[in-house]
């Protein structure tokens, strides 16, 4: 079996479906030129700019690289998600600085800001993208 298939096999079993919103940074959202919270824009995800939406199967683990330890203000912040996440998705994903993924349970939607990823290849192919969150989520 090749690598890509039994990641895709391993996000199958082990993962669970999030969206990733891609910044087209062409487009500037309307609410930028509205005296708005961005951060309350159904248009942009808080973005600033008009967003491609894709569907992934994604594995997500805690991002300890470099992570403060908990404290109680984290734990005060109610449901304000501070932690650092990683996602791993299948294949080749386009994920920059700044994009964002969408996660739903519960019926409660959180939103990851993306701060960086990374491309896993075995030889020519790309096998799995590992894409890093910041540690503030809303
Ligand atoms: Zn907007």
């Amino acid at each position: 079996m090749s690598r890509s298939k039994q990641v895709l096999e391993i996000l199958e079993l082990h993962g669970h479906p999030v969206v990733l919103a891609k910044r087209d940074m062409a487009r500037p959202c309307k609410c930028r030129s509205e005296l708005k919270q961005e951060a309350l824009c159904n248009q942009c995800l808080g973005t600033g700019f008009k967003v491609k939406l894709t569907k992934l199967q994604a594995y997500k683990k805690r991002n300890n690289q470099g992570a403060m330890p908990d404290t109680r203000k984290e734990q005060d912040a109610g449901a304000e998600d501070v932690r650092s996440y990683l996602f791993y998705v299948a294949g080749a994903v386009d994920a920059g600085s700044g994009d964002i993924i969408v996660e739903r349970a519960n019926g409660i939607y959180t939103t990851h800001i993306i701060s960086t990823s990374d491309h896993a290849q075995d030889g020519q192919e790309v096998v799995y993208t590992a894409i890093y969150t910041k540690r503030r989520s809303v």
